[in-house]
């Protein structure tokens, strides 16, 4: 990809298709570039334009009529807005992998009761597992990740929220960070509660904007709730959400940014966008298959729950996973080493935002020459 950019250490080189962290993922130039603009107030009419044209496109990305709400905050801060707004007695937090376990952090640390529905990692939620924990305990939310980064392992959200409202008041509070704009998500055909994701994963922008959407169910709850706070409470959000303002002084950088994303995603349609990252993911599970005949190197997540965004793959006995990161370093590619206490088992592939087939390719060839030397 050819740059319009001045010569700006780590914005030029190295070039575009060599960093395949499972977030943050490379920007797109043009959409660096669009945040060398200057400010302008966050009350007038420049926000208020720029903000009207975001919000329909954001709600094509979440699949939605209601309103897609812009934080400034990572996407932590609305894991940790779910749970306060939408809470009235207790969560259950799904826990599959570090992220769903942040669910569960969020809630106790804010003075909510929480229960863990916890399988090993690299385990995938079934309906049947939910619905029988609801029916041992009375909860009144139920928290999921859907694309769980730190093991590759896609939950089968659609489902889980059949069950969770088969089971009565309940709601799904759903964390679709490395998900959203890469896999089908589908928040009102699917009845999704409230959605959140980042900006960093697949949205391919830079970090530190996260976005969610939430139904009347979550909505009136947030009205009775007593633990929303202040910066991350959704009344606030709606309310200048609909004036096309945000509650506080917003990252106008960053808007800048979203704004000239979103144009290309629109150009290239989420239909097409699913499927550039289903066409990445398939690539890489067939390329592992066939080097694992000689290296014994396999997928960690099992067959039919596997994430569009993100693998994980076991790394050769003899090796770890943070040699072959820097092995691939020095090669000039950037992948991540597994997840914390799995950091030397695998390494991460994020095959998201807004990469290509070529050079998905160009990348799994110097990863097999680094997996077998
Ligand atoms: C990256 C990630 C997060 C955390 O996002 P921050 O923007 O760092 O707060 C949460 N959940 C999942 C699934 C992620 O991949």
């Amino acid at each position: 990809m050819t740059s319009t950019l001045p010569e700006t250490p780590g914005v030029l080189a190295p070039p575009f298709g060599r960093f395949f962290l499972p977030g943050p993922t490379e920007v797109r130039h043009d959409v660096l570039h669009a945040m060398t603009q200057q400010m302008i107030a966050h009350r007038g009419k420049g926000i208020e334009d720029l903000m009207a044209r975001v919000a329909p496109r954001l709600q094509s990305v979440f699949r939605t009529t209601r309103p897609v709400y812009t934080s400034t905050s990572s996407a932590t801060g609305l894991m940790e807005a779910g749970v306060r707004n939408a809470v009235r007695e207790r969560v259950l937090c799904l826990i599959n992998g570090s992220f769903s376990e942040r669910f569960y952090k969020a809630a106790v640390n804010s003075g909510i009761a929480a229960d863990k529905l916890e399988i090993p990692f690299g385990h995938y939620h079934s309906p049947d597992m939910v619905a029988e924990a609801l029916k041992k305990n009375s909860y009144d939310v139920v928290t999921v990740v859907h694309s769980e980064t730190s093991t590759g392992v896609l939950n089968p959200i659609a489902d889980i929220a059949k069950v969770v409202h088969a089971a009565g008041d309940v709601v799904l509070v759903v964390d679709t960070v490395s998900s959203m704009a890469a896999a089908a998500v589908e928040c009102d055909a699917w009845d999704l509660d409230y959605v959140l994701t980042g900006s960093q994963k697949a949205m391919a922008l830079p970090s530190g904007l996260a976005f969610c959407t939430a139904n009347d169910r979550v909505m009136a709850r947030a009205k009775e709730s007593k633990r929303r706070g202040l910066y991350f409470d959704l009344l606030e959000f709606d309310e200048y959400y609909k004036k096309n303002q945000s509650p506080n002084t917003p990252a106008v950088s960053l808007l800048y940014a979203l704004d000239v994303q979103l144009a290309h995603m629109e150009r290239e349609g989420m239909a097409a966008r699913w499927a550039r990252h289903t066409a990445m993911a398939e690539r890489t599970w067939a390329w592992t298959r066939d080097l694992g005949e000689k290296t014994g190197i396999r997928l960690f997540a099992p067959e039919g729950y596997r994430a569009p965004g993100v693998t994980c793959i076991t790394v050769p006995q003899g090796k770890t996973g943070s040699g072959v990161a820097s092995a691939m370093k020095a090669k000039g590619f950037v992948i991540a080493t597994g997840y914390g206490k799995m950091k030397d088992e695998m390494v991460r592939i994020g095959h998201m935002g807004d990469h290509t087939m070529e050079e998905l390719e160009v990348l799994l060839g110097t990863l097999g020459e680094v997996m077998t030397a």
